[in-house]
Formats: C-alpha cells, sequence, structure tokens
C-alpha cells in the first residue's frame, strides 16, 4: 500500500459527522449503503484504483484494516493500516472485533466491525479492499456485498509490478507469487472482474459497478 495515500483515519464513533472522507461531500443516504469488497492479488493495484475511485465517486469510505504485518517506512499507524502485534490481534479476533480476518505471506489482517457497519447503516458505501480469503468471508457473511476481483493482464505483468514496487524482500514477493496464482484460481466466486491493464480503464469500470449498484432495485 503506498504509503502517500491519504486514506480517511478511524473516526471517533461519539461524533461521526466530524469524520473525513475521502473525495467529495458525503452522499448520506436514510437507506443503508452498499457493502463492496476490491480483491485480487498483491501488487495488481487494488490501492491505486480505489484512491481514484474514492476521488470521483463521494459517499463512499474505505475501512482501515489492523495488521501484525510491520510497518513500511513512509506508512502512518491508523491511516494505512492499525499495525498491531500476533497477541493483541488474537485478542481482538476472540473478541469478535473483526468482520473477517486473514493470515497473509505471514501476517495477519483484520477488518473492524464496528467501523464498518456504523458507516453502512448511516447510509454511506464502503469499500474493503483485502485479498481473497477475507473476500470470501465476507460474501457469506454479507449475502448483499459486491465483490470485484482485480486481475492482472498476465502473471509475468503482475510479477513485473511486485517487483518495482520493491516493497517487499525477495522471498515474499516469491511468496506473494505463489499466492497470487492461487487466487486467480478463485475469482469465479466473486461477481465482477475488472483487469487492471490501462488504469484510467480499470478505474472506469470499477465506478461502473458502484454506480450501477447504487441504481438497483435491491430484493
Ligand atoms: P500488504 O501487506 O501488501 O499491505 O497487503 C497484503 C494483502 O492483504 C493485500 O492483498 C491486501 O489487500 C490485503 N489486506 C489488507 N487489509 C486486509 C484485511 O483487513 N483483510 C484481509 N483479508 N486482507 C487484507
Amino acid at each position: 500500500m503506498p504509503a502517500s495515500r491519504s486514506k480517511q483515519s478511524l473516526p471517533k464513533e461519539s461524533d461521526p459527522d466530524s469524520e473525513p472522507v475521502s473525495g467529495s461531500e458525503p452522499l448520506r443516504r436514510t437507506t443503508p449503503g452498499n457493502l463492496f469488497v476490491l480483491t485480487g492479488p498483491s501488487g495488481v493495484g487494488k490501492n491505486t484504483i480505489i484512491e481514484r475511485v474514492l476521488a470521483e465517486a463521494g459517499g463512499i469510505v474505505e475501512s482501515v484494516s489492523v495488521t501484525t504485518r510491520k510497518q513500511r517506512e513512509r506508512e502512518l499507524d491508523g491511516v494505512d493500516y492499525f499495525f498491531t502485534d500476533r497477541e493483541s490481534f488474537e485478542k481482538m479476533k476472540k473478541q469478535n472485533h473483526f468482520i473477517e480476518s486473514a493470515e497473509f505471506a505471514g501476517n495477519y489482517y483484520g477488518t473492524p466491525r464496528n467501523w464498518v457497519e456504523n458507516r453502512i447503516m448511516e447510509g454511506l458505501d464502503v469499500v474493503l479492499v483485502i485479498e481473497v480469503q477475507g473476500a470470501k468471508q465476507v460474501k457469506e457473511q454479507f449475502p448483499q456485498s459486491i465483490l470485484i476481483f482485480l486481475a492482472p493482464p498476465t502473471m509475468d505483468e503482475l510479477e513485473k509490478r511486485l517487483r518495482t514496487r520493491a516493497t517487499e524482500p525477495e522471498d515474499v514477493i516469491a511468496m506473494r507469487l505463489d499466492k497470487a496464482g492461487q487466487e486467480m484460481k478463485e475469482r469465479d466466486v466473486f461477481h465482477y472482474e475488472v483487469v487492471n491493464e490501462d488504469i484510467d480503464q480499470a478505474v472506469n469500470n470499477v465506478l461502473s459497478i458502484v454506480y450501477a449498484e447504487r441504481c438497483r432495485i435491491k430484493p
């Protein structure tokens, strides 16, 4: 996750109107918001794309996950992730703190339940940018959620992107590529697939899905 991104930090639950939201003014609605999940292999460009989608769409916010991964140099605690240790993470998990959680390439990741559920009840759309195992858990728990799989044009291109990003040592890159191969096989369980070949096109496709889902008559 690039550290320069300006994700919203976790808001104070007591004062939801004070929370900073990415993009233009939040679109408050009287009906619950949608829960979107953007999933796909590490390095495919999920964060780059969602940053642009949030800036363009308005009314949609991104959850900040908890992780045991080591903080990267330019990442901010509470903005990019809430960084914690394994013991605290396991405790939070036992206390039902997460909607979903997964172990990915040796680290734990989880999505805070209260924050997400409260935003949805306020009428905001929420997007989770998470790996495939977690996305499948969300699908089971929230049958109304909308799951988008972001795919690389080719596996060679994904490898190139992971190496160019240079945020991980070689053994971790190898682990993430291996995981990517498995994740690509699971893409059929999601609702939409967007191929990130041309970034503008991929952003437009994700935006189209968000807009279409807002117009959909729900059962
Ligand atoms: P990274 O370590 O590169 O920031 O993230 C590794 C993978 O974990 C990425 O695919 C990222 O989308 C995913 N991830 C980030 N937060 C969460 C989370 O809360 N839950 C799950 N299941 N995956 C997450």
